[in-house]
Parts: C-alpha cells; structure tokens; sequence
C-alpha cells in the first residue's frame, strides 16, 4: 500500500491541532475544540485572557519559566514574521505538555496586522505517533479495505472546519467522488477485483492532493476530500487532475487490466453561519450527480461556465 505514516500524521494534526487566535493585546479571541482537548480549558474559561501570561505560560522540561519565548505571540505581530517554537504548558490538571507551535500574524484588508494565529499539536515522538495511529485504528476511523479516513473520521474533520469557516473566514474545498459504473466491474471481474479497484484508485487518489487534504472514504465506492485553503479555481484543478490520473490507472487483476474511471462534484464552504456541513455535503453530491448525468467521468462545479 502507498498510503504511509507521514499520511496518518497528517490526518491525525488534522483532526487534533489545536488553534488560538489573539488580537493585538494578545488577548484570545479564538480557541477551537482541539484547543480545548489538548489543554483542558473551555473556550469559555480563555476567551479574552492574554495567551501567554494566562493560559499558555511557556515552560522548559524542567518546568522552568521560560523567559525569552513570553513574547513569540508579540514578536510576530510587531515583525509579521511566522515563527515555529517548542515550548512545555502546564495543562489544566496540572501537569506539563510538549508542544510545537506554528505562530503567523493575521493581516487585515488593508494588510495591517490585527493579530496572530497559533497553531499548535501535542509534540510526540515516532513512537507515540504510532501509539496514536493504533489508537485510531482502536477507534474505527480508518477503513480497513483502503487505510483512509473512514466517514466518521471525515465527519469529525469536517465539524472542525465548518467550524473554522464559520469563525475564521478559512474557507475550504470538498470533492465528492463516485466510482462510475462500479456495480459493472463487479459483475463482470467479481466483488474480490472491486475490491482491488477500490484500492488503486484510493491509492492514485492519495498521491494526486496535497498531505495537507484529507481524503476518506464515505462508503461504497464513493470518496471525499477535504482541501484547504483554496479558491474555485484550484479547487476545480484539483479535481480534474484526480479524475485524469484515475482514468489512467488500471487495476491488474488475473492477467487482465481493470479500467474505472470518476464523477466527482466539488464546492466550497461559506462564511455565511447558515452553510452547514450538510449543506455543504449535498452541494458537493448535486455536482458530483450532474457529472454523471452529463456522461460520467468529469468534474462539476460552483463557477459558471
Ligand atoms: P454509477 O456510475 O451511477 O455510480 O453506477 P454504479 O454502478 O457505480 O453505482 P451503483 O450504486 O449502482 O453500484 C455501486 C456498487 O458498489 C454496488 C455495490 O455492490 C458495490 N460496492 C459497494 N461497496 C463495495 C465494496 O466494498 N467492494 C466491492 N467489490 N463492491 C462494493
Ligand atoms: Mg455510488
Ligand atoms: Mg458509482
């Protein structure tokens, strides 16, 4: 399988980077579930503090006050420079956390700073990384057959980042994917050579997005893809380089080479507080139908034409 552990990684800070935002006064204006989760305070309990005098105190492994990092937030706001630091936190419970924190400054519509953002994740070795993918494992949210996020995985990314659109104004893209005339391959090779298609186009369909998308499987022979940051445009290119490359790939099976080929529908969230995920979802499926009713192997979209 070419789906590897920087993937699982990367699904894993997904889903458990927690993200803090500070306005000028480096008071928090924004705090996100994982936030929450990593350091055991409520968004309630942080909204307003000041970050590193209050909540995020950085210490060294000794438990030592760190002097020089106290300002990182304040730094990178003055400069508009990101910065990466490693820092340990005391958690609500008490004890002390290691963290990697990515720090950038938010820039206004002029291109002011008005603030920063900081993202950060529980700062583990290897091995507890691994810990952690079993865990998930534990959890059911990888697919046995494919090793991609399952739909409950996909479900809770996309919480998190309707989440993060609504509050945040990130917006990001979602492709819904159906294998076309899947129920065919299985009738003609067998259900064992559907299953080997699903895993070629799940792996060719890995290796097409970035490792910062998320790409899962939402049952059957249909797959979605979580991209961020990204506008109509890209979006639509990203779409149509994943339908190119599938159709070019053949599954090998007994001697013979399965062909399949994609519809997918792609959309992207809205600030507006009323654009659910569900919402969001339905807009992605419309597409990806009106893809098949056009003939199938193509990619619809939200620009006009
Ligand atoms: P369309 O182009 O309209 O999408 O047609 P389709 O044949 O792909 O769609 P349909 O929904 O009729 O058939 C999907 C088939 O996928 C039916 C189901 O048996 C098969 N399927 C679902 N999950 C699996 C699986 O895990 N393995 C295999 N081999 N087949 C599966
Ligand atoms: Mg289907
Ligand atoms: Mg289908």
């Amino acid at each position: 399988m070419a789906i590897t552990k920087s993937y699982y990684k990367n699904l894993l800070n997904n889903l458990h980077d927690g993200m803090l935002c500070v306005d000028l006064d480096r008071k928090i204006t924004f705090w996100n579930k994982s936030a929450e989760h990593l350091t055991g305070f409520s968004e309630k309990e942080v909204l307003g503090k000041d970050a590193s005098e209050e909540v995020m105190v950085h210490f060294d492994e000794q438990g030592r006050r760190k002097k020089e990092t106290i300002c990182q937030l304040g730094q990178t706001m003055a400069d508009g420079k990101p910065r990466k630091t490693e820092f340990f936190f005391k958690h609500r419970q008490g004890h002390f956390m290691p963290v990697l924190a990515r720090i950038s400054p938010i820039k206004d519509s002029r291109q002011g700073i008005s603030g920063a953002v900081q993202v950060f994740s529980d700062n583990t070795s290897e091995i507890e990384t691994q810990r952690a993918i079993d865990q998930l494992e534990k959890q059911a949210l990888i697919d046995p057959l494919t090793g991609l996020a399952n739909r409950r995985y996909i479900d809770k990314v996309l919480d998190n980042k309707i989440d993060e659109t609504h509050r945040y104004g990130l917006r990001f893209g979602l492709l819904f994917i159906d294998i076309d005339h899947f129920k065919t391959i299985n009738d003609t090779y067998g259900h064992q050579a559907g299953d080997l298609v699903l895993q070629t186009v799940s792996n060719t369909m890995s290796n097409v997005i970035r490792s910062s998308d998320i790409l899962g499987r939402w049952g059957g022979e249909e797959f979605v893809v979580v991209v961020l940051n990204v506008q109509e445009k890209q979006l639509a290119a990203v779409a149509e380089k994943m339908r190119e490359s599938v159709a070019k790939t053949r599954t090998e099976y007994k001697g013979r080479q399965i062909e399949a080929t994609i519809s997918l529908g792609a959309a992207i969230s809205k600030q507006n507080r009323k654009d659910t995920k569900e919402d969001l979802l339905k807009r992605a499926d419309d597409l990806m139908y009106t893809s098949k009713l056009n003939g199938r192997n193509q990619v619809s979209t939200e620009l006009r034409k």
